[in-house]
């Protein structure tokens, strides 16, 4: 049977380049970079290099990146850190409700921790209006987090203008390039912010290997405390192998992203409007154009959630419901809640994420499959056939 994998992004594949960039650190470079030895300084220099590579992807000076454990680490030291290192000066935060859970958990630790946090509108699409972050800062306000894109629906917020009502306010923006990076264009001086998430897994590196830029000046206390690494701010002796895969999948992107991009965006068109035009009572969710190139997200109506993503795996498709990370009001998915799907369509949702390797022949198979297995299951539900 074909296996066709679109779920990208919950997780990549390693790119066969990346995982020789590792090779040799899995098999002969171990020093400790903290080392003076020739051992540690070999894997200094690697370190150094994918901090230069890392940095120009993002549009970054070398000295603003922080190798993290994980895109979660990195959200939990943006929110936690800034909110933190400037308590003195206010004790308010503003967040998109639809945030990745890593921010939501952040956010909900600081509530319980005597902050207050004001979650902003979004649209039917989960857009932000930068209007409404200028309405929600107040005086006490030292911190605003909203993601670049959201991972789930695909929509893209307007960042930098949010980052711009930040900086005339004197509030640190964060935000979450998680979903975004390789998609669509992550410029840190572009779009302004003072923190930044990327993840190594979400882009064909390696999990456990996250990156937090930190522009110049921004002021964050550590998370991990201990040793010097990471220039005091992040303990812990660095993932080499991972930090290295990451290096070189930035690397590749940068060179590679806009075609990637444009094959994706293609393919991921044609699965849209083929299963648009064969399956009755089907949504699309996430913005027309504001959107992440590899994302088709859907509820179906009528049809049983978990049986539809169950149905697709026995036809050798690996989709998401999207909701692992944010369940919500029964069960439904935060994000789909704030945007308001009705509920007869909520409990279904299934997201399509197109990768690298995606290609013509998983589309076509998979908009054969869908539409079998919605019709199987709708010709056995009676509330399809009561409608
Ligand atoms: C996957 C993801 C994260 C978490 O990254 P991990 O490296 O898996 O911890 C954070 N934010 C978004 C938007 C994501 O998609």
């Amino acid at each position: 049977m074909r296996q066709v994998y679109l779920d990208n992004n919950s997780t990549t594949a390693i790119d066969p380049r990346v995982a020789d960039a590792i090779e040799p650190y899995l098999r002969r470079v171990y020093g400790n970079p903290s080392n003076l030895h020739s051992f540690g300084r070999e894997c200094a220099e690697g370190m150094a290099e994918a901090r230069d590579k890392v940095a120009a992807f993002i549009g970054a000076d070398a000295e603003e990146i922080y190798f993290t454990g994980s895109g979660s680490e990195s959200d939990n030291w943006a929110i936690k850190g800034a909110a933190l290192a400037r308590a003195g000066q206010g004790r308010h935060v503003v967040a998109s409700p639809i945030e990745h859970s890593a921010a939501l958990g952040s956010l909900k630790f600081l509530e319980s921790s005597g902050f207050r946090v004001s979650y902003l509108p979004v649209d039917g699409y989960g857009l932000v209006d930068p209007a409404d972050v200028a309405r929600a800062i107040t005086s006490e306000t030292t911190l605003v987090t909203v993601m670049l894109a959201n991972n789930e629906i695909g929509t893209i917020e307007p960042v930098k203008e949010i980052a711009a009502i930040c900086r005339k306010a004197g509030v640190t923006c964060h935000t979450d390039a998680v979903a975004a990076a390789g998609k669509i264009p992550v410029d840190v001086r572009d779009l302004g912010v003072d923190l930044l998430t990327i993840s190594g897994h979400k882009l064909h590196a390696p999990k456990g290997v996250g990156v937090l830029y930190i522009r110049e000046g921004t002021r964050i206390d550590p998370l991990i405390h201990g040793g010097h690494q990471e220039k005091g701010m992040r303990a812990g002796t660095e993932n080499t192998l991972g930090i290295v895969g990451m290096a070189r999948a930035c690397e590749l992107l940068a060179v590679e992203w806009r075609e990637d991009a444009e094959r994706m965006r293609r393919l991921r068109d044609r699965l849209e409007k083929a299963i648009l035009e064969r399956v009755p009572e089907l949504r699309v969710s996430g913005h027309p154009e504001k959107r992440l190139p590899n994302v088709c997200h859907v509820t179906a109506g009528y049809v049983e959630g978990e049986a539809l993503i169950l149905n697709l795996d026995m036809e050798g498709i690996a989709v998401a419901s999207g909701s692992a990370c944010s369940a919500g009001e029964s069960g439904a998915s935060a994000t789909l809640v704030a945007i308001g799907i009705p509920p007869l369509f909520r409990n279904s949702p299934v997201r399509f994420s197109l990768g690298r390797e995606t290609t013509e022949e998983d589309i076509d198979y998979t908009v054969e499959a869908f539409v079998r297995v919605t019709t199987r299951l709708r010709d056995i539900s009676p509330i399809w056939k009561r409608r």
